[in-house]
């Protein structure tokens, strides 16, 4: 951290910082017209299970479709969102308007919201998931929520009691991007989570790598004692799939099943 403070320092005073500074706040700009004009968009991307690719549920994933500049991915905005704030109203149209999609497809099928760790610091988090669920319709266990190691950083009691909070009205907790973080292990004895997703960079080097095959055989064999569901990210190919089943996963996702897309074009039902 110190570290990094003395480089944001250094940055401070250097011509890029300025640079960086200024595109920032024009995103920021931008940003907050987006929202307004409903530039956001929800994209889905299919969560299958079992040797037939049924799909079980969506991850609902945020593009920004800017007048000028065309299509923005998550990672060139959400990172703006948490810097100034915008998270909140950002993150609050992902959970109703998802909620509101989900409620009309097949009753067996969820959809997975992603939530900023900076979202927990609002304490209208909750009521927010509340009023997505009530005003859509969609049965509470229907919605997943997917946070990051990051939440429970430091043991932060204030975000455990928030989680607890959104399992109390029958919401699922997802921990995503699981096994790049610092002390993975000890983030499943903070809470009970209901899915571990493997990061997709293990899935895409475990042809080659005996260390990353490794990982995975250690979070699903765990993950079976602990009765935690398993999804592997980031499948892009049938050696993947196959190798994956024979691992013990049960739920797939990643382009070899579907890729990320607007609800009015989601196949529903159709296997890979
Ligand atoms: P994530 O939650 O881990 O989502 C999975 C990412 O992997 C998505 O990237 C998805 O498009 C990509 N992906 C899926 N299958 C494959 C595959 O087979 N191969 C490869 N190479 N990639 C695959 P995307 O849509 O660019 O989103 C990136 C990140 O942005 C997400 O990672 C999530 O952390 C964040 N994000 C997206 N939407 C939201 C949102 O509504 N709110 C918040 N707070 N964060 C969001
Ligand atoms: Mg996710
Ligand atoms: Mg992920
Ligand atoms: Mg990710």
């Amino acid at each position: 951290v110190a570290k990094r403070n003395g480089r944001d320092r250094y940055e401070h005073f250097s011509p890029e910082m300025d640079e960086a500074a200024r595109k920032r706040c024009l995103v920021e700009m931008d940003l907050r017209e987006a929202i307004t004009q409903h530039q956001l968009r929800l994209y889905y991307q299919p969560i299958t299970q079992g040797s037939q690719g049924e799909i079980v549920g969506y991850e609902a994933l945020m593009r920004w479709h800017h007048p000028v500049k065309g299509l923005i991915m998550p990672l060139d905005f959400i990172p703006v969102a948490e810097e100034t704030g915008l998270i909140h109203s950002l993150g609050a149209y992902a959970l109703h308007e998802a909620c509101r999609e989900a409620a009309s497809w097949p009753h067996d099928q969820s959809v997975a919201v992603n939530l900023s760790p900076m979202q927990f610091k609002n304490s209208a988090l909750v009521t927010t998931v509340e009023a997505a669920l009530k005003e859509s319709g969609l049965a509470p266990h229907r919605l997943e929520v997917e946070i990051t190691e990051s939440v429970l950083l430091d043991n932060n009691m204030t975000n455990i009691h928030t989680l607890q909070k959104l399992k109390n009205l029958g919401v699922r907790i997802a921990l995503d991007d699981f096994g790049t973080g610092y002390s993975s292990l000890s983030y499943l004895r903070s809470f009970p989570f209901d899915k571990i997703k493997i990061d997709k960079s293990f899935i895409s080097d475990m042809q080659d790598s005996r260390e990353s095959l490794a990982i995975i055989r250690a979070i699903t064999g765990m993950s079976r004692s602990l009765d935690i569901q398993i999804t592997a990210e980031g499948v892009e190919n049938v050696e993947q799939f196959k190798r994956l089943q024979e691992e013990g996963c049960s739920l797939f996702q990643g382009y070899y099943f579907g890729r990320p897309q607007p609800s009015e074009l989601l196949l529903r039902r159709d296997a890979p």
